[in-house]
């Protein structure tokens, strides 16, 4: 007869988790980048993607302070747009690793996407204080910290001034799609944005490719297309989607020779329910990745 083991059992973390789509204050998420690494560590993963909105800025910091054991991978989540031939357009965020950050096309892409998020997010300030909500566009920068300004970053305003308890009720009300507040991003078509991604020796992968929770999503024939213009693989695994668009997926990525990944898509406190390592990538799928790269090194923790 086998005895119990202790309680805490074991005293260790397995350490071999591959998560591949987190942000950090270089975007819209709450953790410094420089504790992406450590945090990375104590949630047991081997692997961890930072892929902050449209940006590279955090890139330096999570490099500089990644500890032994964990492998960084260098990524962005890219805002972009599929327009259909029936003209009704799909916001889609491409995640792109191991690119090559001056890549002057994927570059301007970048650029031009946080300029574009500049106006916006000063559109949606403008009609909230309009309507009376005390908000003030100096402490949404203020939040932002020279990130590329999101609505998670309104959303925090609108705490502070106490409008709302927390951030997921801000978005559940005053900063909605469809809320009289709300005013759309700017977005790069998807099919150059993914030719962009190759030309600087990236992978491209479609994050939350099936999330109807998110709004209306790809169809096959639109994800087919993407797939003959270069697109790499599909977030599969991601807390949004449910089994059966699990398994939408996957036989679409078999169909058409798309990798498949998973990911939390990590916030930190502006999104409780995604912590590190909710969802995690193959070894496989992870290597495959890497493989069809040629943009810049993947970097190996030594702290
Ligand atoms: P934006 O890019 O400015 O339109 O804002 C979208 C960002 O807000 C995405 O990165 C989402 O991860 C985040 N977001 C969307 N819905 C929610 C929610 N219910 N609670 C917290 N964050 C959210
Ligand atoms: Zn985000
Ligand atoms: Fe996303
Ligand atoms: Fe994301």
């Amino acid at each position: 007869m086998s005895r119990p083991l202790p309680a805490g059992w074991p005293p260790y973390r397995l350490g071999s988790g591959i998560d591949l789509h987190t942000h950090s204050t270089a975007s819209d998420g709450t953790v410094d980048p420089a504790r992406i690494g450590p945090l990375a560590r104590d949630a047991g993963l081997s692997v961890v993607a930072l892929t902050d909105h449209d940006t590279t800025a955090g890139w330096g910091p999570a490099a500089a302070a990644l500890p032994a054991g964990v492998t960084l991978v260098r990524g962005a989540e890219i805002s972009c747009r599929w327009e259909s031939r029936a003209g009704a357009g799909v916001g889609v965020h491409l995640l792109a690793y191991l690119f090559d950050p001056t890549e002057p096309t994927l570059a301007a892409i970048r650029q031009w996407l946080r300029t574009a998020r500049a106006g916006r997010a000063r559109q949606i300030v403008d009609r909230l204080a309009a309507a009376g909500f005390g908000l003030d566009w100096e402490q949404v920068l203020t939040i932002a910290a020279r990130a590329p300004v999101g609505r998670p970053h309104i959303a925090r305003a609108l705490v502070e001034i106490g409008v709302v308890p927390d951030v997921p009720t801000a978005f559940a009300s005053l900063l909605r799609s469809d809320s009289p507040y709300y005013v759309p991003k700017a977005d790069a078509p998807v099919a150059e944005t993914i030719a962009a991604v190759r030309r600087a020796g990236g992978a491209p992968v479609i994050a939350h490719a099936r999330a109807a929770r998110r709004g209306p999503a790809l169809d096959d024939a639109a994800l087919q297309q993407l797939a003959a213009a270069g697109l790499a693989g599909v977030e599969v695994d991601h807390p949004d989607h449910t089994a059966a668009e699990r398994a939408d997926l996957r036989a679409i990525a078999a169909a058409h020779a798309l990798l498949i990944t998973g990911s939390s898509d990590f916030h930190g406190s502006n999104k409780p329910a995604n912590p590190l390592g909710a969802e995690t990538t193959s070894p496989a799928a992870f290597d495959a990745m890497v493989a069809a790269c040629s943009g810049i090194p993947l970097v190996a923790g030594s702290g």
